[in-house]
């Protein structure tokens, strides 16, 4: 079963093939296959995506200085928005459709200024809830 930390739930969403190296990527395939087959369970801290990473070291996330406690607060708040804690099992299907709710949010806070977001922009799903964010703030 596949194990996802809050972030990840959301960013994973919008996956259009890169990453950091080849075995990053090819974790994140895998794991979204199997998603479309299995439940996901929901976990705070270190997960399927984060073991893969060259940043991981001794269980930290060391891509800068303070993106340990940065991931863990979007963890927190991602969790917030999806209504979901920490043991929960959830269908990668009902999380889609969270997301699409919660998208305008999550956007504002963090897609902003994220290092991410020119990969998450070829993304075609990405590109359809930003037109519906935009959608919403002009009514
Ligand atoms: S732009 Fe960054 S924060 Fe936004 S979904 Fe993509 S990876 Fe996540």
């Amino acid at each position: 079963m596949p194990l996802l930390r809050g972030h990840h739930l959301i960013c994973l969403n919008f996956f259009n093939g890169e990453g950091y190296d080849e075995a990053f990527i090819k974790n994140l395939q895998n794991l979204l296959s199997r998603m479309e087959e299995e439940k996901i369970t929901i976990f705070y801290g270190t997960d399927d995506v984060c073991i893969n990473c060259p940043y991981l070291k001794e269980n930290r996330c060391l891509y800068s200085e303070n993106s340990d406690r940065e991931i863990m607060e979007m963890d927190t708040k991602a969790l917030a928005l999806l209504a979901l804690s920490h043991g929960d099992k959830v269908e990668w299907s009902e999380l889609k459709e969270k997301i699409r709710k919660i998208f305008s949010e999550w956007f504002y806070l963090y897609c902003k200024e994220c290092d991410w977001r020119n990969a998450c922009e070829k993304n075609a799903s990405f590109q359809k809830l930003k037109y519906l964010h935009r959608t919403k703030e002009q009514q």
